[in-house]
């Protein structure tokens, strides 16, 4: 008798802490407002444009010339300093071939040339829906820090 009415109250708080505890942890990850991510991606054969619309609701479109311009791997940025437009970088908008999810923090794009190194994390690209709304011209113009 002594040993039931002694383990119950054990078990019961327990039992309420760790409900409290997933409820916190699933209430983070999902209204983390720093690190948006895709949930849907849209690369409508021959438009061009890379939708991307964000888990916040915000929805991009990007040219393929602006992320072919802004391609920020170390062939087209060398290894240091700001990632700013190419000067290799085509004014026209090849298509993008291969589109691969790398971790949970990027997409690699592979484009029509055969380039196929430019790793474009979800951050880079939040910074990049800015210049979707510029003229390319102002958006050549713009860096951003590694
Ligand atoms: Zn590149």
């Amino acid at each position: 008798m002594n040993t039931i009415v002694h383990s119950f109250p054990e078990r019961e708080s327990r039992d309420a802490i760790s409900i409290v505890d997933v409820g916190e942890e699933s209430q983070s990850c999902m209204t983390n407002p720093t690190n948006p991510s895709p949930i849907e991606l849209r690369a409508p054969r021959g438009a061009l444009v890379l939708e991307i619309v964000w888990d916040d609701g915000l929805v991009s479109t990007y040219p393929h010339r602006l992320l072919r311009g802004f391609c920020p791997c170390a062939y087209c940025q060398g290894h240091q300093g700001p990632i700013r437009w190419a000067d290799a970088a085509t004014d026209q908008d090849l298509p993008i071939l291969d589109i691969d999810e790398v971790g949970n923090y990027a997409l690699r794009l592979g484009w029509s040339d055969s380039h196929t190194t430019g790793i474009y994390t979800f951050r880079f690209l939040r910074q990049l829906h800015a210049l979707t709304e510029v003229p390319l011209e102002e958006a050549k113009k713009k860096e951003f820090s590694r």
